[in-house]
C-alpha cells in the first residue's frame, strides 16, 4: 500500500485495485488525483463537515470516473470482435466502483443532491464493509468522526479532528483539563479495539502552541503505530517535522512529508 499526502489532513490511500481518498480539499475534476483515480474502485471518505475535511467537490468525482471509462469503452468497442462488438464497452462501463463513506454529520449539507450515488453515512460505532474495506467510525473531540479502517491486509486509522485540543495558553485549566480528559476516552475506546496498527494519520497542529504535539505522544502511548503520518498542520511542514524524534521514540517510522504529493509504502 501507499500513501500519499495531499494537503492538511487530506492523504490518498492506494492499492493495487483501489483507493481510498480521506479528507482532501480543494481537489477538482481536473486534478491528476482524480483523474488518475478513474480506472480504479474509488473510496470518498469525509471525517466531517468543517472546510477544511469536507470539500462538496468530491461528490462530482463519481462523474469523472464515468466519463474516462465510457470514454474507454468506446475504444474498447472498436476494437472489439465483430462476434461481440458490445463486450469491451460493457466490460469497462462497469470496471469501477465509486463510493462515498462519509461522517453523519455531512447528510445535511448534501440533502440537495439529486443523483442516486452510493453514499454511506457513519456515525461513531457505526460500521461499513465489502468485498475490499473495512471502515470503521471511532469519536472525535471535535465534529464527526475518526476513521479506522482494514483494507490489503493492513490496518490505518485517519484521526480526522480526534485530538488533545487542550489550547492551554487560552483556556482555564479546568477547561484544558475537561477537553485533554474526552481525547484520552476516546483514546481508550479506540486503543482497546486497533491497539496495532500499521499506519496512522494524527493532528500535530503547532496553533496548540507550547506542547501542540501532546495529543499524539499520548496517542502513540498508547497505541503501537508502524508508520506515523502527522496532519493539520497547515503550511508549517517544520512544526510537524520537529515531531520526528518524539515518533521515532515511541518505536514507529515517521513520515518526513515535505511537500504536497509525498509518497510512503507501507
Ligand atoms: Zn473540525
Ligand atoms: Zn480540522
Amino acid at each position: 500500500m501507499k500513501i500519499k499526502y495531499v494537503n492538511h489532513s487530506g492523504f490518498i490511500l492506494e492499492f493495487e485495485t483501489f483507493l481510498l481518498m480521506i479528507d482532501c480539499c480543494g481537489l477538482t475534476k481536473e486534478n491528476a488525483e482524480v483523474s488518475e483515480a478513474a480506472g480504479k474502485h474509488l473510496y470518498i471518505l469525509a471525517s466531517h463537515v468543517h472546510y477544511d475535511h469536507f470539500d462538496p467537490n468530491i461528490i462530482s468525482f463519481g462523474d469523472v470516473a464515468r466519463d474516462v471509462r465510457t470514454h474507454k469503452g468506446h475504444f474498447a468497442a472498436a476494437g472489439a470482435s465483430s462476434r461481440h462488438p458490445c463486450r469491451g464497452a460493457e466490460r469497462d462501463v462497469h470496471a469501477a466502483e465509486q463510493k462515498w463513506i462519509l461522517s453523519e454529520d455531512i447528510r445535511e449539507a448534501l440533502s440537495h443532491l439529486s443523483q442516486n450515488k452510493d453514499i454511506h453515512f457513519l456515525a461513531k460505532g457505526e460500521l461499513y464493509r465489502d468485498k475490499r474495506v473495512l471502515i470503521k467510525a471511532f469519536g472525535s473531540t471535535d465534529e464527526g468522526v475518526s476513521f479506522y479502517i482494514e483494507a490489503g491486509g493492513k490496518k490505518i486509522f485517519h484521526a480526522g479532528d480526534l485530538n488533545n485540543w487542550h489550547w492551554k495558553e487560552e483556556e482555564t485549566p479546568e477547561d484544558a483539563a475537561k477537553n485533554e480528559q474526552a481525547f484520552l476516552d476516546e483514546l481508550a475506546v479506540i486503543a482497546k479495539e486497533a491497539p496495532v496498527l500499521d499506519a496512522a494519520m494524527f493532528p500535530v497542529d503547532p496553533r496548540l502552541g507550547r506542547d501542540y504535539s501532546r495529543g499524539a505522544e499520548q496517542f502513540l502511548d498508547k497505541i503501537k503505530v508502524g508508520l506515523f503520518l502527522p496532519m493539520h498542520f497547515g503550511n508549517n511542514f517544520e512544526a510537524a517535522r520537529a515531531f520526528k524524534p518524539a515518533a521515532e521514540q515511541r518505536g514507529c517510522c515517521f513520515a518526513d512529508i515535505r511537500a504536497a504529493g509525498d509518497e510512503f509504502s507501507v
